[in-house]
């Protein structure tokens, strides 16, 4: 089974998938969420396939801060540094984990609500 074939969001990162790449350098990409939660919806992913934060190898676990670096980055692009916004994680089926390749979200330009659960 070819991993990268088979995973969406490798897929849109190898550019088999049209997409509005928002960003993106040797490591990371960024663009906007298929079904969008907030006026601002952005996913952030490594070029590397790495199914979760569970199964993420220690020696990347440095993607995980440059992965919030460019989130820093696309909330001050995108207007809403100041305002707020919120970066999400998620991991494993109780998690709420859909895609099976990392991927964190920036969700902003509306009031999210505090409850996480
Ligand atoms: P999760 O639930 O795994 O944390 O989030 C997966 C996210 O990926 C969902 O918000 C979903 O809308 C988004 N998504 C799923 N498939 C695609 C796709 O093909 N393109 C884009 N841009 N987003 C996708
Ligand atoms: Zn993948």
């Amino acid at each position: 089974m070819d991993e990268r074939a088979d995973c969406i969001f490798c897929r849109i990162a190898d550019g088999k998938i049209k997409s509005n790449i928002l960003y993106q350098d040797e490591e990371l990409l960024a663009f906007p969420d298929i079904n969008p939660l907030a006026p601002t919806h952005i996913l952030i992913i490594p070029r590397k396939h790495i199914a979760s934060v569970a199964e993420m190898p220690t020696q990347d676990a440095h993607l995980i801060g440059d992965m919030a670096k460019l989130a820093k980055k696309l909330a001050g692009d995108n207007g809403i540094a100041e305002k707020g916004f919120r970066l999400v994680i998620n991991n494993g089926p109780e998690g709420g984990q859909g895609v099976n390749h990392l991927h964190m979200h920036l969700l902003g330009g509306r009031q999210l609500g505090s409850k996480l659960g």
